[in-house]
């Protein structure tokens, strides 16, 4: 794959040229969310300069261009994914779109004792709006270096199970699912699947319809797009077959105190003003992405993964957790005698930026016996100027603690 030009991709991300703590910025907490290129903000502030207005409701000619500009961020997002437009329900982000899926798919159709499988990994988001829809979470259980027991994960298959939810890729180990084999799987036994799209969306080409999958959900702002903003492909019969869980303007056809009724699909998903700008900022973005590549994208982290593996292995009493064969750019580790929370604190002073805790993901920290882990995660503007940033500032952690 073709190098990126790291120069030109950094000089577009106004932010990395921040100062924190006197020092230079390295931004490595990409998981939790990305910095946004001038391409997002101008399309930000773009449209608010130049066409805002509430969309659908209005003939006059501001309203035509905002209407425009957000069912034009529709077509734009749907084909990044391989996906029709109808089939694309804008929402606020991930959760949000799971939460729909719960409500609307999950909890109509099943009884007590019925199951969601999810996999040990999971982000919280992707584990309790199955539990608040009545169902049980089963959760196929997680090897030591990180991976998806897949066999396990095979075996607790049921016909209690009503649905299969797996994250395309790990937020707290980076771990990359098996999600082509897990939807056929499931779907030989007449299982639909929910892939969280959160960790993958940016990192990963994905095609919904190759993929074969029930319900995608990612979101904007973990994709260099603006927050608030988020997306969920479903199958056209699962959509059909749903009905509404919010009710307000714009997903009606018809409304009587006798009874109403809905708007065709995606809006009968879509109650209330969306947020206009964040569909427009979420398609800036996608423009941007695409003209660099996915899959470049992909390369570049995954070779600065390996790099920031081989030099994290130089700092002594450093482990890192998950190192499955098949993995994205999240580096999460522990040192002896420091506490992820100290580690954290003393890279800021440094200008690093990283997460700490337990990343939404309780169950995975017990899995491996920690209440919590430092995490690096990498995005397209990072570089080994970064990772060399995160150990020189490991190896202080290490003078302070060791
Ligand atoms: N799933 C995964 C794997 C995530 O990393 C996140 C965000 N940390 C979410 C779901 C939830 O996304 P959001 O908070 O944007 O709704």
């Amino acid at each position: 794959p073709a190098t990126l030009d790291l120069q030109a991709i950094r000089a577009q991300f106004p932010i990395l040229a921040e100062r924190v703590r006197g020092k230079r910025l390295a931004y490595l907490d990409n998981a939790a969310t990305t910095q946004k290129p001038e391409a997002v903000l101008q399309a930000l502030d773009h449209y608010y300069r130049t066409s805002n207005a509430n969309v659908h409701r209005a003939v006059h000619e501001l309203a035509e261009r905002a209407t425009t500009a957000y069912e034009g961020a529709r077509d734009r997002i749907a084909a990044f994914i391989e996906a029709p437009r109808e089939q694309i329900v804008f929402t606020r982000g991930t959760t949000e779109g799971i939460n729909l899926v719960a409500r609307s798919f999950l909890q109509p159709r099943i009884q007590p004792g019925d199951e969601v499988l999810v996999t040990g990994m999971e982000h919280h988001s992707d584990i309790v709006p199955w539990q608040l829809a009545g169902a049980r979470t089963v959760a196929a259980p997680v090897l030591d270096d990180g991976s998806l027991d897949f066999d396990a994960w095979l075996k607790l298959l049921s016909p209690r199970t009503k649905l299969v939810a797996v994250a395309q890729i790990s937020n707290s180990l980076g771990t990359i699912n098996p999600i082509a084999d897990i939807i056929r799987e499931a779907h030989a036994r007449g299982i639909p699947v929910l892939v969280d799209g959160a960790q993958g969306i940016a990192h990963l080409p994905v095609d919904v319809k190759a993929l074969d999958v029930d319900f995608y959900a990612f979101s904007s702002h973990k994709l260099y797009g603006p927050t608030g903003f988020g997306v969920l492909y479903a199958k056209r019969e699962h959509l059909e077959a749903m009905e509404p869980w919010q009710g307000g303007g714009d997903m009606i056809r018809t409304v009587a105190f006798e009874g109403s009724t809905w708007n065709e699909v995606p809006y009968k998903f879509e109650a209330g003003t969306p947020d206009m700008a964040g569909a427009i900022g979420c398609a800036a973005a996608i423009d941007w992405l695409d003209a660099i590549g996915v899959e470049a994208a992909a390369a570049h982290e995954h070779a600065l993964l390996e790099y920031g593996t081989q030099r994290m292995a130089e700092v002594p009493g450093l482990r890192i957790i998950g190192t499955a064969p098949h993995k994205a750019g999240i580096l999460s580790f522990v040192m002896d005698g420091a506490h992820p929370q100290d580690i954290g604190s003393i890279l800021d002073m440094e200008g690093v930026a990283i997460r700490t805790g337990h990343h939404c993901t309780m169950p995975l920290m017990e899995r491996f016996g920690v209440p919590a882990t430092a995490r690096a995660s990498l995005a397209i503007y990072n570089g080994e100027d970064d990772i060399d940033q995160l150990v020189a500032a490991l190896h202080k952690v290490r003078r302070l603690f060791g």
